[in-house]
């Protein structure tokens, strides 16, 4: 079998191994339909909840020490719906990130599947020899997922998974709104604190003024943290996905195999086509057009 130069640039599991088809069992019998995606992994799930723990703080301090006490009614009620409304895009996000089946099926390299498949003479199929499954290319595999991941960027702990193609929409999403949710909290804090100078303190917020300036400052530095944080992964991804090289790639800086899309359709292939609102919706599943799944490196 010939190989072209640009394998030369490949990882180490990707060469080109002999499929042995029979070395691969067929998987156990699926679970029930739709069974759960879900990463056990501890680093990951305790990553994760710390999150939800601190939005919820944040979600504290926003409405029972700034916003309620306040005796502007209509300025409470409108940061409290952007707020809760940000919030609340964010976790959900977050769910869809963390809940996404990002991976390439398991244990598919079965002689019965390669058969299936009609490869033409000198078409090359990688196999992974950890999950056997069938690699399509841009696909890697992760040690924590266990699995191939289709057009793997990076596996994230802070959304327990596996950030890939099926799933980056929901993280790109969960990524902005955070960012969105600290800018909010930091300038709500900033006009608290001008508010709370001006006037007595006593009479800007319902807990003690020692507990009020503690509670304001730690989320100020949390929204800070954040906020540079996710802004700074937001635009890694949003330049990622318009160059259409993913981290993995960038890092080991791979030979473009792939054609060069424009950068629009580069967002559309991840956010959905065409354009819409379910762009900024992580309940709007994207359609990542009818690509034939199985990229085969001829
Ligand atoms: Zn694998
Ligand atoms: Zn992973």
């Amino acid at each position: 079998m010939m190989l072209t130069p640009t394998h030369h640039f490949r990882d180490l599991e990707r060469k080109p191994e002999y499929l042995q088809p029979e070395k691969c069992v067929p998987p156990p019998a699926p679970g029930p339909a739709g069974a759960m995606w879900f990463i056990r992994d501890g680093c990951g799930i305790i990553c994760a909840i710390v999150t939800w723990f601190l939005v919820l703080y944040a979600e504290f301090v926003v409405l029972l020490v700034m916003l309620i006490p306040s005796r502007d009614y209509v300025y409470s009620v409108i940061n409290g719906i952007v707020f809760n409304a940000l919030a609340f895009l964010a976790l959900a996000s977050h769910c869809r990130a963390m809940l996404t089946d990002p991976a390439v099926p398991k244990g598919n390299a079965t002689k019965e599947f390669i058969e299936s498949l009609q490869l033409k003479p000198g078409q090359v199929v990688y196999k992974c020899p950890k999950c056997c499954s069938i690699k399509p290319d841009r696909a890697h595999h992760c040690s924590v997922c266990k699995r191939c991941i289709r057009k793997m960027d990076h596996h994230c702990p802070w959304v327990n998974n596996c950030v890939g193609e099926n799933n980056q929409k929901y993280f790109v999403l969960f990524t902005m709104y955070i960012a969105l949710i600290s800018l909010h909290a930091l300038i709500m804090v900033g006009f608290h604190f001008l508010h709370c100078f001006e006037e007595d303190w006593a009479k800007c917020s319902s807990f003690s003024p020692p507990t009020t300036v503690i509670l304001l400052i730690l989320l100020c530095f949390e929204a800070l943290l954040f906020l540079i944080f996710t802004s700074v992964m937001f635009g890694t991804q949003v330049h990622s996905i318009c160059t259409d090289e993913t981290g993995i790639e960038q890092l080991k800086k791979e030979e473009r195999r792939w054609a060069k899309k424009t950068k629009w359709m580069n967002m559309k292939a991840v956010f959905g086509h065409p354009f819409s609102l379910g762009w900024a919706s992580p309940f709007a599943t994207p359609d990542h057009g009818k690509a034939d799944p199985y990229q085969y490196v001829v």
